[in-house]
């Protein structure tokens, strides 16, 4: 079957023929792949920055977004039946006894680092025809968002991350909100950046009741800019406002949910976040030597301002069934913008150009259908 590889000993990528997986346990499922996301990450493994095909193979296969139809069941299978869509999990557990975390099923909170990652580290990915995987790791999504659930795995990124801004706001008085209000009522958020993770975090702020600002490059004439107030966002952009600016603008900034893997950028914010305010950190710059921050400044303001700063990856199973709960509200709620995340589908056969090419639109994706 075809499959997209990077061979990181001979610094290529190849669409590859690749042995079709088989079912070898009872509790195992065939999926034949439909679509699959391309993000930063691939495009980091196919510059070779990292990326660790498994110990008995000279290649990786790549992609971990990814949405499939189930073709074969195991014996034991009771969670998907034949027919179901269905969206797998990326990250599987280390074998280490005493790793709390992954012997709990929350292997996103690995403390060994042992784990592996489909298509990022040590196991195949999904940018094949077919894949085999524990029932474990599948999520079914219904029909409807055939489209855009591809879209679910990079939506976990915020569904993991507000879940816990809901747990380390716990600590201080949100609320009590008026009877039917969304728990963000009455709170701003930032999102910094406007490319998919922060789009998508956007939609999820939004729909969680947060006034909700976009902060990113482009000007306010940009496409992007009117997709955020497409859906009731309100756009800044950094090419003409300072993080002063954005602050006056905003008001007290209660929550940042940053998306651009710039740190310069990100902790300039840092030093205007609000009162009593939470900073969730999901992008992951290169590492490109130290820059000059006004470390006194958000050290002073982290205690008198009582602030929270905590980074997130990966996700767990209750992250993917909010991811596709949600993306349920958006395709009821804004079907034209959440589908204009997706701006382009190509076959596999066009891997050099996706992958290496220039970067953009949006999400891009792979049909291997
Ligand atoms: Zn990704
Ligand atoms: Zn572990």
């Amino acid at each position: 079957m075809k499959a997209i590889a990077v061979f990181p000993g001979e610094k290529k990528i190849k669409l590859i023929d690749h042995e079709p997986p088989r079912i070898t346990k009872p509790t195992e499922v065939k999926v034949r792949i439909l679509e699959v996301g391309i993000c930063g990450t691939d495009r980091d493994i196919c510059t070779f920055q990292y990326g660790t095909p498994p110990a008995d193979s000279k290649y990786l296969v790549i992609g971990h977004e990814s949405l499939g139809e189930v073709v074969e069941v195991g014996k034991e299978v009771s969670r998907v039946s034949m027919g179901d869509l269905v969206v797998l999990m990326v990250r599987r557990p280390c074998q280490h006894k005493n790793c709390f975390a992954c012997r709990n099923d929350r292997q996103d909170f690995c403390f060994t680092g042992d784990f592996t990652e489909r298509g990022i580290k040590e196991a195949h990915g999904f940018m094949a025809e077919f894949v085999v995987d524990d029932e474990k790791y599948l999520n079914r999504v219904p029909r409807e968002l055939r489209d855009i659930a591809v879209l679910t795995e990079p939506l976990t990124i915020a569904e993991k991350a507000i879940t816990q801004v809901w747990q380390v706001q716990q600590r201080l008085p949100w609320g009590p909100h008026p009877a039917g209000q969304k728990p963000g009522y009455c709170h701003k958020a930032v999102v910094l950046g406007a490319g998919p993770v922060g789009l998508l975090g956007m939609m999820v702020l939004l729909n969680a009741g947060f006034e909700t600002y976009v902060y990113s490059r482009g000007l306010s004439s940009c496409p992007v800019a009117s997709l955020v107030t497409s859906i009731g966002g309100k756009y800044i952009s950094s090419d003409t406002s300072t993080p002063e600016d954005l602050s006056k603008q905003v008001g007290n900034i209660d929550l940042v949910y940053e998306a651009t893997g710039a740190a310069q950028i990100s902790f300039e914010v840092m030093e205007v976040l609000g009162i009593n305010s939470v900073m969730v950190f999901t992008g992951i710059p290169g590492l490109k030597g130290p820059i000059n921050v006004d470390a006194d400044l958000i050290m002073r303001n982290l205690v008198l301002k009582n602030q929270i700063v905590f980074g997130t990856v990966n996700a767990d199973q209750s992250a993917f069934k909010n991811a596709v709960t949600d993306l349920g509200f958006f395709n009821e709620k804004w079907p034209k913008a959440v589908r204009s995340l997706i701006t382009g589908r190509y076959p596999p056969e066009s891997y050099q150009e996706v992958l290496l090419g220039p970067k953009n639109g949006i999400k891009n994706i792979f049909s291997f259908q």
